[in-house]
């Protein structure tokens, strides 16, 4: 019986369908447990949740892999575990990796404090422009990496002419995708080798679980495995229970994310305290058309800059009510951070300007609640201002 592809929202909450016999619970069995009984003198793949092959852990891999159009995906204990194994995997002493400029704070620390030490070079370049990465390409270039959506501008980037110049080349494309999930962008769909998750934002979508994963063809996710029983970074079971739950609301989680999103920009572009939204869905962000032509959605982050820089964002920030001051993204409620003193606190005032990040920028992480309740409690929050 073939029902043609399922779409997104069917394939979130079942994956592929198995036949299950009567008295099958619904909804998963939590399997906490680190180790499983083996056959004397067997020789049977070993179960142990270190190995990511406990079946909390094999079902959401086998979710994701399902929704990003991949072979293959491994769970890991946090979106770092991901990119640390994911670059592991594909590099080795002597190698070159060239990344996007515009990247995780963190990521950006793990490229330059620690993948020295394995003899690991790492250069960074300004991402929109392919000509840009061309040229910054060396003889041992290995692999490139990049986000997009990125952080906290929202700039949308064209992996289709760097999946051609990795192909040409022999180069591994890995993309880090947190923002948009598989619901608004699929990179292996793109050319992209390697698509990488922090599963603690939308993936889960409920701020309770930290986790990553990675997800493409059997060979690298292999790979990826081999070095997670070695390195350590697996997902606790009930994490992976936590996860189950929900992706199952992936997709209509995004589809809330994303219609609050534009409604919120729309509103903020007409505020005259706003000096600036940052939003793909606006006419007058700078990828507006690539983002219409890539992505399935503008998603639920949204970067604003208000007249009167760092005192008229914290007074701002006090007189919120229902959006909560605090880091991170992607879970049911809104957030807002400041880039000044989060992913961008390690740059001078200058250095964030010149990346067109000024001080008194804010980056929301637009929840589920009702849009009008949050226009309404941003609004009340202005007028102070
Ligand atoms: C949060 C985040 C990470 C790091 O993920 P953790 O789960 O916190 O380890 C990496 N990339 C992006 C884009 C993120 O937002």
């Amino acid at each position: 019986m073939d029902h043609g592809p399922l779409g997104l929202s069917t394939r979130a909450i079942h994956g592929s369908f198995e036949p299950r016999p009567d008295g099958t619970p619904v909804a998963p069995v939590l399997a906490q447990s680190a180790t499983f009984t083996h056959p004397v003198g067997g020789t049977r793949e070993t179960l142990y949740a270190r190995y990511g092959n406990n079946p909390n852990q094999i079902a959401i891999a086998r979710r994701l892999a399902n929704l990003e159009g991949a072979e293959s995906a491994l769970f890991t204990s946090s979106g770092m575990g991901a990119i640390a194994l994911a670059h592991l995997a594909v590099l080795r002493p002597g190698d070159h990796l060239l990344s996007s400029a515009w990247i995780y704070g963190g990521v950006h620390r793990l490229f330059t404090q620690e993948f020295g030490r394995f003899g690991i070079e790492v250069t960074f370049v300004q991402p929109t422009q392919a000509r840009a990465w061309k040229r910054a390409l060396r003889k041992n270039t290995r692999a490139l990496f990049l986000e997009s959506p990125t952080n906290p501008l929202l700039r949308v980037l064209d992996i289709e002419p760097l999946a051609a110049l990795c192909k040409t080349e022999g180069l591994a494309l890995l993309v880090d995708a947190t923002f948009a999930t598989p619901v608004n962008f699929r990179p292996l769909e793109h050319g992209a080798d390697i698509v990488i998750h922090s599963a603690t934002k939308y993936l889960n979508g409920h701020s309770d679980v930290l986790a990553g994963a990675v997800a493409g063809s059997e060979s690298l996710i292999e790979e990826v495995r081999r070095l997670m029983k070695l390195w350590g970074q697996a997902l606790d079971p009930f994490a992976a229970w936590l996860i189950d739950r929900g992706m199952r609301t992936l997709a209509v989680r995004m589809a809330r994310h994303n219609a609050t999103g534009l409604a919120v920009a729309e509103w903020c572009a007409r505020q005259p305290g706003i000096a600036a939204v940052h939003y793909p869905g606006l006419p007058s962000h700078p990828d507006h058309d690539l983002a219409n032509r890539v992505l399935n959605g503008y998603g639920g982050m949204l970067g604003i800059e208000l007249v009167g820089g760092v005192p008229a964002a914290e007074r701002f920030l006090r007189a919120l009510r229902i959006v909560t001051h605090a880091p991170s993204l992607g879970g049911v409620e809104t957030l807002v951070s400041e880039p000044r003193v989060t992913s961008h606190a390690s740059l001078s005032a200058d250095e964030r300007a010149e990346a067109g990040i000024p001080d008194g920028f804010l980056r929301f992480s637009l929840g589920l609640e009702d849009a009008d309740d949050l226009i309404a409690d941003m609004a009340q929050a202005l007028a102070g201002v």
